[in-house]
């Protein structure tokens, strides 16, 4: 069996080591397609982005109101 809290924890430790900028306590509100860029926009602020990948999980209301996968 998988303790998700951990494994969570320690992609997220593997991703930091690789440069990923974490935020927690953020919700995503809405994204919108900007030239060539993503600009996602979440309850503090609003990130440019090559890609964004949605990661809200089953029952993902996001990803079927961006018409993404
Ligand atoms: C009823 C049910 C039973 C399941 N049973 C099993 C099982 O027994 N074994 C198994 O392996 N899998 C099971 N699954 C599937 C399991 O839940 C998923 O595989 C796994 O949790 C998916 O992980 P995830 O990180 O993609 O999404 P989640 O674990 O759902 O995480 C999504 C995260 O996105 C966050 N989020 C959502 N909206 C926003 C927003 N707007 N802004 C910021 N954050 C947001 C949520 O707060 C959450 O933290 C089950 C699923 C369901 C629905």
């Amino acid at each position: 069996m998988i303790d998700k809290s951990r494994f969570l924890q320690e992609i997220a430790a593997q991703a930091a080591e690789y440069g990923v900028e974490i935020h927690v306590r953020e919700e995503f509100i809405d994204m919108k397609i900007a030239d060539r860029d993503v600009v996602a926009k979440t309850s503090r602020e609003e990130y440019e982005a090559g890609v964004v990948i949605g990661a809200d999980g089953y029952n993902s209301r996001e990803c079927s109101k961006n018409n993404s996968i």
